[in-house]
C-alpha cells in the first residue's frame, strides 16, 4: 500500500483527486494520511468525499475512512466499469473537479463511457467548463483520446444546478510534445452574468480592454444567461494559438468590485501573452496526469506551481517516473520525463 502524507507539497484537495486516479489506473491501493494538511481546515471536505465516491463507483473501489472532516482513509482499487454514469456533485461542488477525477481512468478502461456531472461549472478554485472544453481537453485529444463534452447549464456558487455532459471513448494515448504554441489565431473576453445587474459585465469588460489595448473591440461580448441559473458572474478572457488555447477566469464574488476582478484576470492573460509557454500555470499541473499515463511527453509552461511540483511527486510514488522542470534562459520552463 502506497502511504501518501497529504501534507507535503501543495498539500491540498488534488493530492487526492490524483491519487483516486492513479490508483485506478495502475491498480495499486494508496492511504493518504493528514489528508490536506496545509488547509486552514484541514481533512476531506463534500466536494473531496463526492470526488471520492465517483472513483469508488466507476472503480469498483473499496474505501475505509471516508467521511466529511477525515484526515485518514484508504482506497483500494477494483477494476474500472465503463458505461453510463450520473453524479450530483453537492449544491454548488465543481464538476471540473471529479471530471478531473474521473477522466483518466475512464479513458484507459475497456469501453466508452458517458458522464453526467450535476453541480457547480464556474467555481472559483477549480477549473470552469470553458477552461477545460478549450484549453485541457483538446491536449488530451491530440494524444488519442475520443472526449467530447456539452455544457448543459451553468452552475454558480452558491446555488450550483449546472449540467456538463461527457462521451468518452478510451483510446491508447501517445507521448506528444508541446513545446511551441504558434501565432495568435484569435481573442476573446466574455462575461458571462445571470440575475445579477448589466453594468457588472460591462465594468468588467472596461476594465479588461484597457489593460489588453491590442485586442480589437469585436472581441469583448456580454453574455447574458436565463436568470433562474444564477446568481452569477465570470469573466473569460481566451486566447487561441496555432498549437494551444488559454482560457483565464474571473469569478464574481460577492466583495469583489468588477474592476478587481477583471484586472487580475487580464494582467494575468497579458503575462501569459508574453511568455513563450504552451502551458499556464493550471494546465501545467493538469497535464501531468494525461502525460504521465501517456509514458512521456514535453510541454513549455511558465513558472511551475507548487500543483505543478507536487502532482509530479504524487505521480512518481505511483509510477516511479520522474517529471523534470527545466528552466529555460528566457523565463519559460521545459517539462519533460
Ligand atoms: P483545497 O481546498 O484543498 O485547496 P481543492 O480540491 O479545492 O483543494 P486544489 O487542490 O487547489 O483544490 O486544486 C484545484 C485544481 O483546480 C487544480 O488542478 C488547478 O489547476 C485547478 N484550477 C484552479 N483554478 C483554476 C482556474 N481558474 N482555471 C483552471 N483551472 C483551475
Amino acid at each position: 500500500m502506497i502511504i501518501i502524507d497529504g501534507s507535503e507539497g501543495e498539500g491540498g484537495g488534488q493530492i487526492v483527486r490524483n491519487s483516486c486516479a492513479l490508483s485506478l489506473v495502475t491498480g495499486q491501493p494508496f492511504r493518504i494520511i493528514n489528508v490536506r494538511g496545509k488547509r486552514e481546515k484541514p481533512g476531506l471536505m463534500r466536494q473531496h468525499v463526492t470526488a471520492i465516491e465517483a472513483a469508488l463507483a466507476i472503480g469498483g473501489a473499496v474505501c475505509e475512512g471516508l467521511e466529511v472532516g477525515a484526515s485518514d482513509f484508504s482506497f483500494t482499487p477494483g477494476r474500472v466499469t465503463p458505461g453510463e454514469y450520473h453524479f450530483a456533485v453537492g449544491t454548488a461542488g465543481s464538476t471540473g473537479l471529479v471530471f478531473q477525477t474521473l477522466l483518466m481512468p475512464l479513458l484507459l478502461a475497456g469501453g466508452s463511457s458517458r458522464i453526467v456531472l450535476e453541480g457547480g461549472t464556474h467555481n472559483m478554485l477549480a477549473p470552469p467548463f470553458d477552461f477545460i472544453a478549450k484549453v485541457f481537453v483538446p491536449v488530451v485529444r491530440r494524444m488519442g483520446a475520443g472526449i467530447d463534452m456539452r455544457l448543459v447549464r451553468h452552475g454558480f456558487y452558491p446555488r450550483g444546478g449546472g449540467r456538463i455532459e461527457v462521451d468518452i471513448v478510451p483510446g491508447k494515448l501517445a507521448p506528444i510534445d508541446c513545446v511551441d504554441r504558434g501565432a495568435v489565431r484569435s481573442v476573446s473576453a466574455t462575461a458571462l452574468f445571470a440575475a445579477l445587474p448589466g453594468n457588472i459585465a460591462e465594468r468588467e469588460l472596461r476594465t479588461a480592454r484597457n489593460l489588453l489595448p491590442d485586442w480589437p473591440e469585436d472581441a469583448f461580448a456580454m453574455h447574458q444567461l436565463p436568470e433562474g441559473q444564477g446568481p452569477g458572474n465570470a469573466l473569460l478572457l481566451a486566447a487561441e494559438f496555432e498549437q494551444a488555447t488559454e482560457v483565464v477566469t474571473g469569478f464574481g464574488k460577492l466583495g469583489v468590485s468588477a474592476e478587481s476582478l477583471a484586472k487580475t484576470a487580464a494582467q494575468r492573460m497579458a503575462g501569459f501573452l508574453e511568455s513563450r509557454a504552451f502551458a499556464g500555470p493550471y494546465l501545467a499541473d493538469q497535464l501531468l496526469l494525461p502525460f504521465a499515463l501517456a509514458g512521456g511527453g514535453s510541454f513549455t509552461t511558465v513558472k511551475p506551481s507548487q500543483h505543478a511540483r507536487t502532482a509530479a511527486d504524487i505521480i512518481e510514488r505511483f509510477t516511479g517516473q520522474r517529471w523534470l522542470f527545466e528552466q529555460q534562459p528566457d523565463g519559460c520552463h521545459l517539462v519533460r520525463l
